[in-house]
């Protein structure tokens, strides 16, 4: 059993996005790992420009993991693109290129989870399985008048029931959208737009009033703050840049970073300790950058050397180079202040 008046309202009312209406797996499956934690305005664009790079699976397969995270830079969660990646490999040499038509095929891939498995089977396969995100979690929660804790697995599972009960059969992809879209324009969080909802007639929370507490979520534990000294260590129009091994931000671009961070007189001795002599030239302020568990408060620094010597597991890249490279947004201050410098340190020489 569907929820009456979903589809139609879906027909008249869905948004106008570039990846609506698509039924090639492949396009479904980009932006879904795409919509994973960004803003569907966001991936609209990178969606375009990512699948006119990658056109198909095999052209995304076959590129280098660099291009790969260079297309995908400002989206953030770099993990999403390099399991993107090594799933396309995976597609292109277990299958043969062929995406897989399976709801287990697609949820072995890398960096696939439940709900992004059941959206690309529903979406692009038709087959009947409910993509239970944020979105779908909110309406459902309310519809159903569910007011326990939605993180406790009983009660998500709970939800999973209610949902694999009333997906409609003959348009799984397109119910899961509908509800998808309720929930960013209409069931929004906070105070939903009850009067435009083709649900309300049903809906269980509206009738008790108490959409805006739904969903029960236990509080979130906030991210834990990082102090982190950012060097950006030139030598006349050159700069020193890292490839970052740690698990956060690996495979990304980042300017010399102390992790930690104790002063400047520590970050330049660090430096003199890699075999760098470095001079100390101004203080560039702070930046700050949230990510899911801890916030990094940055305090920018340049520091200047005459002497470029070679220093393990950096690189020395002039501003073209830095420009082409795949930066990390959390190096986004740190990268708009050294491009200022090496481009008047280009103009002097
Ligand atoms: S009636 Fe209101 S609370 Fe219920 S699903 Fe629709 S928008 Fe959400």
């Amino acid at each position: 059993m569907s929820y009456p008046g979903l589809l139609i309202w879906y027909d008249q009312h869905k948004r106008a996005l570039p990846f609506r209406g698509i039924r090639d797996p492949y396009g479904v499956w980009v932006s879904e790992i795409m919509l994973q934690q960004t803003r569907t305005e966001t991936v609209a664009g990178y969606y375009t420009r990512f699948l006119s790079l990658f056109p198909t699976v095999q052209a995304l397969a076959a590129a280098p993991e660099e291009a790969v995270l260079k297309a995908w830079e400002g989206l953030g969660y770099y993990s999403r693109a390099r399991n993107l990646h090594r799933a396309a490999q995976e597609i292109a040499t277990a299958y043969g290129g062929i995406f897989p038509g399976d709801y287990e095929a697609i949820r072995a891939l890398p960096g696939v989870g439940d709900y992004t498995a059941a959206a690309v089977a529903s979406i692009a396969f038709g087959l009947p399985y409910p993509a239970i995100d944020g979105n779908l979690t909110r309406v459902i929660s309310r519809v159903h008048g569910i007011r326990e804790d939605v993180g406790i697995p009983s009660v998500k599972r709970k939800i999973e029931t209610l949902a694999r009960e009333h997906i409609d059969r003959d348009r799984p992809g397109d119910w899961n959208q509908a509800l998808m879209d309720i929930g960013a324009t209409v069931c929004v969080p906070g105070t939903p737009e009850c009067a435009a909802c083709p649900l309300a007639e049903k809906c269980n929370a509206r009738q008790e009033d108490d959409a805006d507490l739904l969903p029960v979520r236990a509080a979130a534990k906030p991210p834990v703050p990082v102090a982190v000294g950012v060097g950006l260590v030139t030598c006349g129009s050159r700069i020193l840049m890292q490839r970052r091994e740690a698990a956060l931000l690996r495979g990304l671009w980042v300017f010399f970073l102390v992790e930690g961070y104790s002063g400047r007189e520590a970050m330049q001795k660090k430096l003199r300790s890699l075999g760098l002599d470095v001079a100390f030239k101004a203080d560039l302020g702070e930046a700050r950058h949230v990510f899911t568990h801890r916030v990094w408060n940055m305090r920018l620094y340049h520091f200047e050397t005459s002497r470029p010597s070679l220093v393990r597991d950096f690189t020395w890249t002039d501003a073209q180079a830095l420009g082409a490279l795949p930066l990390p947004t959390a190096m986004k201050a740190a990268k708009k202040a050294a491009e200022t410098i090496l481009n008047a340190a280009a103009c002097i020489e």
